[in-house]
């Protein structure tokens, strides 16, 4: 694909001078030159903002030229010609996509934020310029008529069934009258999942509760106090408390806090986000996506959205997938209620005269746990030094893969905060490179997970090595400790390491089916399968040594862990299966309207017999 650009090079600069300034612009633009850094990874540190939307029409441009020469083969189309030489095309603009798309995610400001509302809509048309492209399909589907006699490996099979799909899931079998309503569909939920994303962080960020009174940080850990403190100081409030809805925050401030009023305050703050009624509110866009998707289900011939996409995934139809959220929703809410029971006789032991809320399920349930089980979370966190459970999540892989992990301080970074790996077998051969971004912050969407900056793949016979990266929100150092890890961060860790070893152990020829490129429902299996890993007593053993002391976790303390390990499920089985079961509603309506997004909701929570403790 190099070869491509120097030839537009020269066509422009024999046109006209204009063009040739531009052409100018081109040739200094990183993005689209060829990367000198070390295994050819992104080289950040060189890439100015206004560099990616000419970047990108570039690349689009050149990609279609791949496409065109494509169909425009005189040759009768066949796997190589065809099927593979579409996975193979694009490479340019998929390179550029995933820098911008990660950076965008992980370190955004409005410049960013902008280039993404200017980019989603290209990139929507482009999109379906290929799957609609009628030529292209033709070739595609002569190829799939006769794929039992090409003598196809499983593989190629694969890549030819999933590109097929594509096509016909990307509208290609649409009527003509048909295809321009589609685009426009798929134009504008592109720019509405960008908008939805961007409230949220707004919302995020927006929201902060100052803390003036001393007393008011009653029954908070010291370290937590410490990372307020230190917030507040950042934002010019010295003397102050600062917290916000970043989990570090947020969740021991719910867990621990005395103060009643201030846990509603902040509570009520995160799960408001995008209800607000202001420049921030997503209820408009939920309205408009799911009529979107519907819409869109409905001319490629199925009955809801979640038809149309169960029926690429395992789990083929909504049916089988209520039926398996049912079963888990019908263990767990008995038990829900039993715990909340319990929480409620605690609030009244205590002299409490309320009703159990949400706000006070987190802070009651670590009291009730360390009455239970002489144990509470704060205690494993000296032993959860990030850098320790790092190596301990290396040491695993080590054992199991036979990988090392050589960090490397020389490598392009688009934050200070990322430390980067190259990952090798035993032997010392580069398998691929892994970044690592672990703290919250502004720029920073919530949540945790692993992208690609570049995928694993075969080109001309060579291996091209994948560029992962794992981004997460934890608990940040303070100025006096170490960052040290929740029980549940740690397994989030070990989790995101899974998806990256999915990622950095591929071995494909096909990029478009290397990596994480599986069904959405198998993608989380060696996710769960490192998960498991984290709170093995003999991994633990490895990892969680006392941050001053150097102590190994105490063998007591991992079998009060243990003993603890069924408390509470009741509350997390039902609070997610019912984040789980309201999306499935949303995605099975069969009637395009206006919906009163609230009202929804609370009808579908009405249905799943939720309990109002639990939101
Ligand atoms: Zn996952």
């Amino acid at each position: 694909m190099k070869h491509l650009i120097p030839i537009i090079l020269i066509l422009a600069i024999l046109f006209t001078a204009c063009e040739q300034n531009k052409e100018k612009e081109m040739t200094d633009n990183i993005l689209l030159a060829e990367w000198n850094t070390p295994f050819g990874v992104p080289p950040f540190e060189q890439i100015k903002n206004s560099d990616y939307l000419p970047a990108y029409k570039e690349a689009i441009k050149i990609h279609n030229q791949e496409i065109e020469e494509i169909v425009n083969s005189d040759e009768a189309p066949d796997f190589e010609n065809t099927i593979a030489t579409l996975d193979a095309s694009g490479e340019l603009l998929v390179r550029i996509n995933n820098v911008f798309e990660n950076v965008n995610e992980a370190h955004t400001n409005p410049e960013l934020q902008q280039i993404a509302k200017d980019v989603a809509p290209l990139l929507s048309a482009h999109e379906d310029d290929i799957w609609l492209n009628e030529q292209l399909f033709e070739r595609v589907k002569s190829i799939n008529d006769q794929k039992e006699i090409l003598g196809l490996s499983t593989e190629q099979k694969m890549l030819l069934k999933k590109t097929f799909d594509s096509f016909v899931r990307g509208g290609a079998n649409l009527p003509a009258d048909q295809k321009d309503a589609f685009r426009d569909i798929n134009s504008r939920l592109s720019l509405l999942s960008i908008q939805f994303g961007e409230n949220l962080l707004a919302e995020t960020n927006n929201f902060k509760l100052v803390i003036e009174d001393e007393n008011d940080l009653s029954g908070l850990p010291a370290s937590v106090i410490m990372a307020a403190a230190e917030t507040a100081k950042s934002e010019g409030m010295d003397g102050k408390w600062v917290f916000t809805l970043h989990k570090p925050s947020l969740i021991p401030f719910i867990t621990y806090a005395d103060n009643r009023a201030n846990r509603e305050y902040l509570f009520k703050g995160y799960i408001e986000r995008g209800n607000n009624g202001n420049e921030y509110d997503n209820k408009a866009i939920v309205n408009e996506m799911v009529n979107l998707r519907l819409k869109r289900a409905n001319m490629l011939g199925f009955e809801t959205h979640a038809d149309y996409v169960l029926d690429n995934n395992m789990a083929k139809t909504p049916d089988k997938v209520y039926e398996l959220i049912g079963s888990l929703m019908d263990a767990g809410l008995p038990v829900a209620k039993i715990e909340a029971a319990e929480l409620q006789a605690l609030i009244d032991q205590d002299g409490g005269n309320f009703k159990l809320e949400p706000w006070d399920w987190w802070y009651y349930a670590e009291k009730l746990k360390k009455e239970k089980y002489a144990f509470d979370d704060g205690a494993l966190r000296p032993y959860f030094v990030l850098d320790n459970v790092k190596h301990g999540m290396f040491t695993v892989a080590e054992k199991l893969y036979g990988l090392q992990f050589v960090e490397r301080t020389d490598l392009p970074v688009y934050h200070p905060e990322v430390v980067t790996y190259e990952v090798q077998e035993a032997d010392g051969t580069t398998v691929g490179i892994l970044y690592m971004d672990f703290f919250p912050r502004e720029s920073k969407r919530g949540g945790a997970w692993m992208t690609s900056f570049r995928k694993q793949y075969v080109r001309n016979g060579e291996n091209v090595i994948p560029v992962i990266q794992m981004v997460c929100n934890f608990t940040k150092p303070t100025a006096d400790e170490p960052s040290m890890l929740s029980i549940d961060e740690v397994s989030t860790m070990f989790h995101e390491f899974g998806h990256s070893l999915h990622g950095l152990l591929s071995d494909c020829n096909y990029v478009s089916i290397s990596g994480t490129s599986v069904p959405r429902d198998f993608v989380e299996l060696p996710s769960q399968i490192m998960e498991n890993w984290a709170t093995h007593p003999d991994v633990m053993k490895m990892y969680a040594t006392h941050y001053e002391t150097g102590e190994i976790i105490p063998d007591e303390l991992v079998q009060k862990m243990d003993n603890a390990n069924k408390f509470n499920q009741g509350f997390i089985t039902v609070e997610f299966m019912s984040a789980a079961l309201l999306d499935m509603d949303w995605h099975t309506i069969t009637e395009e309207k206006q919906y009163d997004v609230m009202a929804f909701e609370n009808a579908s929570l009405e249905n799943m017999q939720m309990i109002p403790e639990i939101v």
